[in-house]
């Protein structure tokens, strides 16, 4: 018996390059790009262990979870680490990063995350990239949950190992990533004794085994399902126009933001500024006295396929999480989750405005 999922013919290698070359488009790259095929964390961690070592100083910037998960990467390579953390609500600047460069001139790696879905805030890439390369440091982007909702160009920016994955605001697999890589990135892998080789974290043996054969052979199996969900994804957005993708899930943060506010109840903003605010994700803040994850529990159980989350860990009871990507960055999903919270918060006594909330997200989104 036939089936959609299975029996299919094999991905060649020529679709499976076609597909990279779809990821290089939508990042205007003319960087070499790698797809991989795992969740994102493989080449997140594979493109940390194949940069940096022990002779590495890196200065990792630390905006939200995955920043701690860097660090420890690092460390656990020999790398010396500068650990440059700020508060989750709010994004770090350039001038923070020059600072650093100036306290620390031996540092020669920056890790960096775009947007944190985790914690609703997104970081000044450009701004930062120029303080970067003046310093000459290896600059390393983790894209994952900025990619289809906002700008991400590794050229431009100076990013040498930009990671994304398709399962935010591409609307896509989770289960295949990609990484850009810069020639000063491949140079310092190739310079690292510690490398990887032979390693599913290897992002040196691809160069060999595929980039540098021209793309002719695969060095394994490739994941047909993944790859030809990858390609759909891609093909989406370039139909629907990657601006107007991004535009509704800026729309969609803005109209959160509105909404949330205009609603009350002592819900606010979780991210001070709106520029610092993510147009992934949109985190806000419960009033002292409600739990986050009690407010979100109640309202997917009234209906479960609100975008709704409570924090992660220790934010579980004070922040929400509103993730208003991909199939959810419409109107739609954005009214019900907020209307979900607003019904929540009355039943626990708060004063909130369901029909000015209403309103707002309805203007943001004109
Ligand atoms: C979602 C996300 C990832 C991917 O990690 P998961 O744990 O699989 O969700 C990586 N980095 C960032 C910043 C993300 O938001």
């Amino acid at each position: 018996m036939t089936h959609p999922f299975l029996d299919l013919p094999p991905l060649s290698a020529a679709h499976f390059a076609a597909i990279e070359d779809g990821v290089a488009r939508l990042l205007d790259t003319r960087q070499d790009v790698l797809v991989m095929q795992g969740e994102a964390l493989l080449p997140l961690e594979g493109a940390i262990r194949s940069a940096a070592g022990p002779g590495t100083t890196a200065l990792n910037v630390i905006t939200g979870p995955y920043g701690q998960t860097f660090g420890n990467w690092l460390r656990d390579c020999g790398a010396t680490v500068i650990d440059l953390s700020v508060p989750f609500h709010t994004a770090v600047s350039a001038a923070q990063v020059r600072e650093a460069f100036a306290a620390h001139p031996e540092i020669d790696f920056v890790s960096l995350v775009h947007a944190e879905a985790a914690t609703g805030n997104t970081n000044p890439v450009a701004e930062i990239g120029a303080v970067v390369r003046e310093h000459g440091a290896l600059f390393y982007l983790d894209a994952v949950a900025s990619v289809g909702a906002e700008p991400v160009l590794p050229d431009a920016w100076g990013v040498d190992l930009c990671v994304i994955g398709a399962q935010k605001a591409m609307g896509g697999p989770a289960g295949v990533s990609a990484v850009s890589v810069s020639e000063r990135a491949w140079a310092r892998m190739a310079a690292n004794p510690h490398a990887p080789r032979r390693s599913y974290l290897s992002l040196l043996d691809w160069k060999e085994r595929w980039l540098d054969g021209g793309r002719a052979a695969l060095p394994h199996a490739p994941a047909q399902l993944e790859m030809l969900a990858l390609q759909a994804c891609l093909e989406r957005i370039e139909a629907d126009g990657p601006q107007a993708v991004m535009r509704r899930h800026r729309t969609a943060a803005l109209a959160t933001r509105a909404g949330a506010v205009a609603l009350g109840g002592g819900l606010e903003p979780y991210v001070y500024e709106e520029a610092d605010a993510a147009p992934v994700a949109t985190t806000l803040r419960v009033p002292s006295g409600v739990v986050a994850s009690e407010l979100v529990a109640g309202a997917l159980a009234g209906d479960g396929t609100l975008p709704l989350a409570a924090g992660g860990g220790a934010l579980a009871a004070e922040m929400i999480r509103v993730n208003h990507y991909g199939v959810d960055a419409t109107v739609g999903a954005v009214q019900a989750s907020l209307a979900a919270l607003g019904a929540g918060l009355a039943e626990r006594g708060r004063t909130v405005d369901l029909e000015g909330a209403r309103r707002a997200v309805e203007s943001a989104w004109r």
